[in-house]
């Protein structure tokens, strides 16, 4: 049954790069280089429906009308993983502002824990990029959305790498308006919350810890 509101991005480079994600040989240096283009890839289809509006623009010819985009964007990263995308989308969206949220998972009980919340202060006026590669439980995906809306954010996307089926349902329950953009829908998560088959644990493999 086609998920509503959930954009597997399907594209053979994506499917590349998230494969030598994937392996457990790819070191920190790679990891992080392949996290960054995938991201920037993504940008693409995650951006594709944004509003525009008209500039003009003088070119060495002659005066035309070209398209901008219509308002300001915000990324908000939830650390630490998150902030392993933002290199990547910056490439493509470089004004973008920058929020950061963290949010960690107790190892314990898999509840999302709050610690620290950034935001810019205009950003109920902004699009807004939620950024985390993995989407487990969702625990501190539906945490991050919550803290925007609150925030009064009223038009954001949440763009992972890798979602577990859990982790969609976690999320929709809470922000079923909230569109999942990601690049695979892998098969389950373990007893400990990690996505199978995963790439394991971003966090550890982005910052080599
Ligand atoms: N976070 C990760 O980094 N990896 C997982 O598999 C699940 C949550």
């Amino acid at each position: 049954m086609p998920l509503t509101n959930v954009i597997l991005i399907d594209h053979p480079v994506i499917h590349t790069k998230l494969t030598e994600l994937r392996d457990l040989n790819s070191d920190h240096r790679k990891f992080r280089e392949l996290l960054n283009e995938t991201a920037s890839l993504m940008v693409y289809e995650v951006t594709r429906d944004w509003p525009t509006r008209p500039r003009a623009v003088q070119t060495p010819m002659e005066q035309t009308t070209g398209k901008v985009l219509a308002r300001q964007v915000t990324l908000v990263p939830i650390l630490r993983a998150g902030l392993g995308m933002a290199d990547g989308v910056l490439r493509l969206l470089p004004d973008a502002r920058l929020g950061h949220l963290g949010v960690y998972r107790d190892e314990k009980t898999l509840e999302p824990v709050s610690y620290y919340q950034k935001l810019p202060p205009d950003i109920a006026d902004t699009e807004v990029l939620l950024l985390d590669p993995m989407l487990a439980t969702g625990g501190s995906g539906t945490a991050a959305i919550a803290y925007l809306k609150k925030a009064g954010v009223t038009s954001m996307r949440f763009v992972c790498l890798v979602a577990a089926p859990e982790g969609i349902t976690a999320v929709q329950k809470q922000h079923p308006e909230v569109p999942i953009y990601c690049a695979a829908i892998d098969r389950q998560l373990n007893e400990h919350g990690y996505i199978l088959p995963g790439l394991g644990d971003a966090g550890d493999r982005i910052f080599g810890t």
